[in-house]
């Protein structure tokens, strides 16, 4: 027995290494027989996608196919590489739900072929995960297996409404139990035995269909009808929606308010809405907003928007490939004597030229004789995590504004300027420069490919249209009319609003008939991202 190393595709949001390569690296056992995959089971957390533990995440990013289901959140599945195999197996959307003996029988397949599976579960997989069963099957199947254990909803629902799930002056025992009545194969809760017990908690889980019914049954137990209840549903999610009452009025209340699945149900003295006195408002709570940039850029964006409230749901709509262009290296090579200048206007093109200089037989020495223009913070941080300072940033971020300051910087005749840049856009920058006199070399470092949803993702997004859509790219756009096609495109625009980094991407969306609400006067995410507060306060004022 020995280990071999796993390859990946290059590109993703992890580090890569000089020859272009992800660093990521994953062990994997070999036996005599052949390579065999493991299973790891995994809980992802309820609803926001940061409570999925760090030992959880490493094991996603590193496997070869991840089998989920519902409640998981997107970014988990739409930030990994795109090498992974992804099998969702939950019946959102109106789909038929897959069998359990399906999703069993799919793991085994899937690790006898070798590969190493993560089993993706809501939440925690050991709290009503089905997790007893798998492990049953799996182990009968001979399949090593690995289990990661998660934030359980309840957890996450006390959390958010900041109360203690037990207390040692108060609640010595805090019961979670299942209001699930159809499973008729479970044994049944002994509700009113509950009810009786005193100085302590209880939380139900899938307990909104029978809320009635339970607490009844609670009632007739014994339990006062002034107990404390809450109800927490869709935790984690911009949907998120807390109701508070008691115990003979809770039900009622939830049904009133028409209140959505998922839900936790918290019965006991401290669930209280006490919270509203210490709670953090942020200038994006409750909003939804799409983020169609590549999974290798998206990230920042999305940390941006989920500290200033909003549930950010990460699309991707393209994705960025390493292109070959031989002729364009071998023509930057013949000018690395010389020098000139270096011209980024993208942070794809910046990482992946610098990534891949070890590959054309150079390094970052090779650049010594450049000066390096560049637009974009995110272009400025790529280049700086390879240890590179722009000489000269442009007042304005476009490429035009970017052409003005190179020409008024210096004169530019028979300088060498290498365009670094991807496949897609026009040639503004080099046709104003080489009229400019300057020696031009095009060198094309990387391809932009429009994305595939998964079709529950497209069902779900068009069915539940976000508050904002964001484009930071004319790519981006063109990316969403090619996965939901042009009439979808146009709904969901009209549904949401369209916010765009600056006008060149604005022009695009109309060309296509998507209806531009609003448009960064700074075009850089943190403008976007500005742009989305301000609409957020003046809807609050209007
Ligand atoms: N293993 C999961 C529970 C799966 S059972 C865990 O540990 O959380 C599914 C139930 O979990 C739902 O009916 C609901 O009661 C609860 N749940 C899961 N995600 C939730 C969320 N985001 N908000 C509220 N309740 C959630």
């Amino acid at each position: 027995m020995h280990y071999i190393k796993k390859e990946f595709s290059p590109f993703n949001s992890t580090p890569q290494t000089a020859e272009g390569r992800s660093d990521r690296s994953n062990f994997c056992l070999q036996t005599a027989e052949g390579r065999r995959g493991r299973v790891y089971i995994i809980g992802a957390g309820p609803g926001a996608s940061g409570l999925i533990t760090c030992r959880g995440k490493e094991l996603l990013q590193n496997c070869d196919a991840v089998v989920y289901d519902d409640l998981i959140p997107w970014e988990l599945i739409t930030s990994l590489p795109r090498d992974v195999q992804r099998h969702y197996v939950g019946k959102r959307g109106g789909r038929i739900s897959i069998k359990q003996d399906e999703i069993n029988r799919l793991m085994v397949e899937l690790a006898a072929a070798g590969l190493n599976v993560v089993r993706l579960k809501g939440g925690d997989p050991l709290v009503f995960g089905r997790l007893g069963e798998e492990l049953d099957y799996l182990r009968a199947a001979g399949v090593e297996i690995e289990v990661i254990p998660g934030v359980t909803a309840v957890a996450a629902a006390a959390a958010s409404i900041e109360c203690s799930l037990t207390d040692r002056r108060t609640a010595s025992w805090l019961t979670l139990a299942t209001g699930h009545s159809a499973d008729s194969d479970s044994p049944p809760v002994p509700w009113r035995d509950i009810a009786r017990m005193e100085d302590g908690n209880l939380a139900v889980y899938m307990g909104l269909a029978a809320l009635e019914e339970i607490t009844a049954d609670l009632l007739s137990g014994g339990m006062p009808p002034s107990m404390p209840a809450a109800v927490i549903s869709r935790i984690g999610s911009a949907g998120q929606c807390e109701i508070y009452g008691h115990l003979d009025d809770i039900a009622l209340k939830v049904r009133q308010a028409g209140l959505e699945s998922p839900a936790i149900v918290l019965i006991g003295r401290p669930f209280t809405s006490l919270r509203d006195a210490s709670r953090l408002v942020k200038p994006l709570d409750g909003k939804r907003a799409l983020v169609t940039r590549p999974a290798c850029q998206n990230e920042r964006l999305c940390r941006m928007l989920r500290d200033l409230g909003a549930e950010p749901l990460p699309l991707p709509t393209i994705y960025i490939e390493p292109a070959d262009d031989s002729t364009g290296w071998d023509c930057f090579q013949s000018a690395v004597e010389t020098g000139g200048w270096l011209v980024f206007t993208g942070q794809a093109g910046a990482e992946h030229f610098l990534s891949r200089l070890l590959a054309y037989g150079m390094d970052i020495r090779s650049l010594g004789k450049f000066s390096i223009a560049a637009i974009g913070s995110g272009t400025e941080s790529a280049l700086r995590r390879f240890g590179l300072k722009a000489d000269l940033i442009p007042d304005k971020f476009t490429r035009q504004g970017l052409v003005e300051a190179l020409l008024h910087s210096a004169d530019l005749s028979g300088v060498n300027i290498v365009r670094v840049r991807g496949n897609l856009g026009d040639d503004l920058v080099e046709r104003e420069l080489a009229r400019a006199g300057a020696k031009v070399i095009v060198l094309t470092v990387y391809r932009t490919e429009f994305e595939v949803w998964d079709a529950h993702i497209k069902d779900e997004i068009i069915a539940h249209p976000p508050d904002y859509i964001t484009f930071t790219s004319s790519s981006t756009v063109e990316g969403l009319v090619k996965i939901t096609g042009i009439e979808d495109a146009r709904r969901l625009a009209k549904e949401s609003k369209v916010a765009v980094i600056g006008p060149i991407t604005a022009a695009t969306a109309r060309e296509f008939g998507l209806p531009v609400a609003l448009i960064s006067s700074h075009h850089t995410e943190e403008g976007l991202v500005e742009t989305l507060v301000k609409d957020c306060e003046a809807g609050k004022i209007g």
